[in-house]
């Protein structure tokens, strides 16, 4: 399966037939397995070989079926499961920083990562400095010997905006700090991240994967000693491992990911496509359109603008909220990279915790709306956006 093309890996990758021989990925949903005898568990708890389970917080089959298929698609050695996105991200940091080390991470960050970030880690002594993620200066400025790790979202919430990963890699390799990458908004579909340099790849597979809004989930990936040696003995001891009824379910999330995801983006191309310009808009912002401050970064990172629209209405919170009210078929949530196309106004929800003049430096207007495009057909997604921005 290791040279096929994505969308086979998709479909084939990890698969693990049991004596029935079924076509359907099987749910183990089992905690615990049954040894043949006291000599195999004592052997077991010694050394646990390829397909040799404990407990489910270790690992178990169907677990293994889509870890190994997202490994396969990222070009990862290895990959571990969590019980959502923030268990991921929780997981990555926690399990290889400790008192004394110095993170650097972008400041334009998913709110529950900036709480581990800016809350927790500086509690048991990590030292943070935060960064404007596009500026490779401020990069430059910030990592040091003593940096052990930096941190970023490759493309922000909600502003869209990127983070070279060849080049703050390059800046943190110079230094030996390990590169860890939130790539959520990239999607394992466009992204390359590892290829970029980047070294541990996390998801929160709540999103793109699961795609249909049903399970939350999350993945670290990375080389298979670090995943092994560092990150699965932190997770399986504090227990945020995948249940394998989400890992089925994210099995077959992962069979349709790609095209779903190029659907997606594709109709999200042509939505703001058709919003640029628009006189109740201040600004489109897409990291397809040319208009985008890094639309060149975004061709050679990602080939793709991927599926998120970021719309700034002229009239602030009360056109936005009219916006969202008037829209009949995107509904009013906050999850991203669902079939259904979701709209969100992060200033009064996803990012309300956050200070006034924090926003602003974010470009959280009390304007933006964020939405996140499905699958939906794009003439009715356009039909949809216009008649509510007409009823502004
Ligand atoms: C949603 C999200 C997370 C957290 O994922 P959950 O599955 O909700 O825990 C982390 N980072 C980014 C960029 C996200 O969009």
């Amino acid at each position: 399966m290791k040279n096929r093309k994505p969308r086979t890996k998709l479909v084939h990758g990890g698969t693990r037939r049991s004596q029935w021989g079924e076509v359907s990925e099987a749910m183990f949903l089992t905690q615990g397995f049954v040894y043949d005898s006291a000599e195999q568990a004592e052997q077991r708890f010694i050394q646990a070989g390829p397909d040799e389970y404990i407990y489910a917080r270790y690992g178990n089959p169907t677990v293994a079926m889509f870890e190994d298929r997202i490994a396969m698609l990222e070009g990862a050695e290895d990959a571990f499961a969590t019980a959502s996105g923030m268990a991921a991200v929780n997981g990555a940091l926690m399990s290889m920083l400790k008192a004394g080390d110095h993170l650097v991470s972008a400041r334009a960050l998913f709110g529950s990562c900036l709480y581990i970030v800016e809350d927790i880690l500086p509690r048991y002594g990590v030292e943070v400095t935060l960064v404007d993620g596009a500026d490779l200066g401020q990069w430059r400025a910030a990592v040091g010997p003593d940096t052990r790790a930096v941190f970023f979202e490759s493309m922000s919430n909600p502003a869209l905006e990127l983070v070279d990963i060849a080049a703050v890699s390059e800046i943190a390799r110079a230094h030996g700090a390990t590169v860890v990458v939130d790539n959520v908004f990239s999607t394992p579909v466009f992204s390359d991240a590892l290829a970029q340099g980047a070294d541990v790849v996390i998801y929160s597979s709540t999103k793109h994967i699961d795609g249909q809004g049903r399970t939350l989930g999350g993945v670290i990936l990375g080389t298979r000693d670090h995943i092994r040696k560092v990150v699965e003995p932190y997770m399986k001891h504090t227990g945020g491992s995948m249940s394998p009824f989400t890992a089925w379910v994210q099995l077959k999330g992962l069979e349709t990911l790609d095209l779903r995801v190029r659907a997606q983006a594709k109709s999200a191309q042509e939505i703001a496509e058709s919003l640029e310009g628009h006189p109740a808009l201040r600004r489109v912002i897409y990291p397809g359109l040319p208009s985008h401050p890094q639309a060149a970064l975004a061709q050679r990172q990602l080939g793709s603008g991927s599926t998120m629209v970021a719309i700034e209405l002229a009239g602030g919170k009360d056109a936005a909220f009219a916006f969202l009210n008037a829209l009949g078929i995107i509904v009013i949530s906050n999850n991203l990279g669902d079939a259904k196309s979701i709209v969100t106004h992060p200033a009064t929800t996803t990012h309300q915790r956050l200070a006034a003049e924090q926003r602003d430096m974010l470009g959280i207007t009390d304007g933006l709306v964020r939405l996140s495009i499905g699958i939906e057909d794009t003439e009715d997604l356009i039909d949809d956006i216009q008649s509510a921005l007409a009823a502004v």
